[in-house]
């Protein structure tokens, strides 16, 4: 069979872009969702089960749909928990809501598109022009599609450090992607933990560690020793500055700075940027985006992506007591001996380096700049040129709609790419608000395509 729509993923992109495409699809049409993973929909982000696992966004703008901004609130309400829109519901209950509103769209049988969702991994892609486009399956066997979304999030990024100053002995002590949540069981109470990474990944692992009942010390080591910033109690109305006569990154800080000094909260500053960020971000030349890379990117990622005020009070307490220490400098070396790692790290503004010994290192370098060395099938589709990365190595070459672009740049029909990996050409497109959007358009510029090619397409099936 050739579906009309395969969607490649299944976390919370690839789940928006069903629910989306059930909403504006013929009921002739079908679907094929391919994912290897059990909750569908739920990603590395909805599946976790712990309270303090926090959305960082407010209920209010984590509805799926964008017209919407009401669902996700009386979803929650419908549950009995008494929520304000400026609440951080957990990301459990999230993953909850994306399954009772998918499983929603997909009660009418009859007057809706088909779905099938197939549990398995995509490891290849052949495409020929005018043809549908074949997936090759882990599990076996095939399937082709008339339009394809690629969705496939960035996954973790790795180490920070090369292999080569890494002592094999050490790869022991390391845990390379912390989402694979096992790592937690294997930690006595009281090992030291050394976490590379001081984000919103660093504050998720050190809360699940203390609820786990880990009492050892937890040393943070990031290059610039920033830790994310908390929502306030209260939610600072977004301000909306004039960023017109601002074309490069300095003078856009310089104006944001200045309307700070005249007295705006700066939260409310950083939040009314949200709807010009893309924009703003397109506007850039590639060098202008490779120095904000460079030099703005941790201050912006502590700035903008804040956390929920009960999450960020559970951390400083640790901070606070010395459980927790945060430290700044550069990666130099992973030693062992007979029972602890060794991390050499070069303290930030000094020569002088600094070992720090622990019984677990933890990669929480994040998944900002993964690109797409995660994933063999991006790899394969590179390597035989049917997509390009895009030219800072965020994930891969797509249009303003979406569509994937060839290593000639050009787009690609019916070939779009949805989430984190289209950072290239969006920059903030790794939230729900953002997503959901494009999402949207994906949905309604695949319907229309669908509906031209209607005919035709029952002939070929
Ligand atoms: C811990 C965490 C917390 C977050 N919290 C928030 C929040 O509070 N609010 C917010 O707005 N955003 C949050 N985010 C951002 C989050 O990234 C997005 O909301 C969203 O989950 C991204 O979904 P995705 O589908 O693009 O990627 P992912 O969730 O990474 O899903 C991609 C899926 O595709 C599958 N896949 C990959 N390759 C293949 C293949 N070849 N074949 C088949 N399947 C494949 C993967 O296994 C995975 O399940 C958070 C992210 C993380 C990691």
């Amino acid at each position: 069979m050739t579906y009309d729509v395969a969607i490649v993923g299944s976390g919370f992109s690839a789940i928006t872009l069903t629910i989306n495409l059930l909403e504006v699809l013929p009921s002739t049409a079908s679907i094929a969702v391919i994912g290897d993973d059990p909750g569908f929909g739920r990603g590395t982000a909805y599946r976790t089960e712990f309270y303090l696992h926090r959305l960082n966004v407010p209920a209010a703008r984590m509805s799926v749909f964008p017209d919407r901004p009401d669902h996700f609130v009386e979803w929650l309400r419908s549950q009995g928990k008494a929520v304000f829109a400026d609440d951080f519901a957990s990301r459990g209950d999230y993953g909850l809501y994306l399954r009772d509103t998918l499983a929603s769209r997909l009660r009418p049988r009859e007057r809706r598109a088909q779905v099938e969702f197939v549990r398995a991994r995509a490891v290849a892609c052949g495409s020929v022009p005018g043809k549908p486009v074949r997936f090759v399956l882990d599990a076996g066997g095939e399937l082709e599609a008339r339009n394809v979304v690629l969705a496939l999030g960035v996954g973790s990024a790795g180490l920070p450090i090369s292999e080569d100053r890494i002592d094999t002995e050490a790869h022991r002590h390391i845990v390379e992607n912390p989402w694979r949540m096992g790592w937690l069981s294997r930690v006595g109470r009281d090992d030291e933990i050394c976490i590379f990474g001081s984000g919103l990944t660093m504050i998720d692992q050190v809360l699940s560690l203390r609820a786990r009942g880990h009492r050892g010390k937890i040393r943070v080591l990031s290059r610039r020793g920033l830790v994310p910033h908390p929502h306030p109690v209260r939610r600072a109305a977004p301000v909306a500055v004039d960023l017109s006569g601002s074309r490069d990154i300095s003078r856009i800080v310089r104006t944001l700075r200045r309307a700070v000094a005249e007295g705006a909260d700066w939260r409310g500053v950083v939040d009314g940027l949200r709807p010009h960020t893309q924009a703003l971000w397109q506007g850039l030349t590639l060098d202008q985006r490779s120095r904000f890379l460079r030099h703005g990117l941790a201050w912006w990622n502590i700035h903008r992506h804040r956390i929920a005020p009960d999450v960020y009070k559970a951390f400083d307490a640790l901070v606070e007591d010395g459980t927790v220490s945060v430290k700044a400098g550069f990666l130099q070396s992973i030693d062992t001996d007979d029972t602890v790692a060794h991390v050499g790290y070069r303290v930030r503004g000094t020569t002088h380096v600094e070992t720090i010994r622990t019984d677990w290192i933890v990669n929480c370098t994040g998944m900002e700049r993964a690109g797409i060395g995660h994933s063999p099938l991006l790899k394969e589709m590179c390597d035989c040129g049917m997509i390009a990365m895009d030219a800072l190595g965020l994930g891969i070459s797509v249009d303003r709609q979406s569509r994937v672009l060839d290593p000639e740049g050009s787009p690609r029909e019916n070939f779009f790419a949805a989430g984190a990996l289209t950072a290239g050409q969006f920059w903030e497109i790794t939230a729900v608000p953002d997503i959901r959007v494009q999402a949207r358009h994906i949905a309604e510029t695949i319907a229309d395509e669908v509906r031209l090619a209607l005919p035709a397409a029952s002939r070929i099936a």
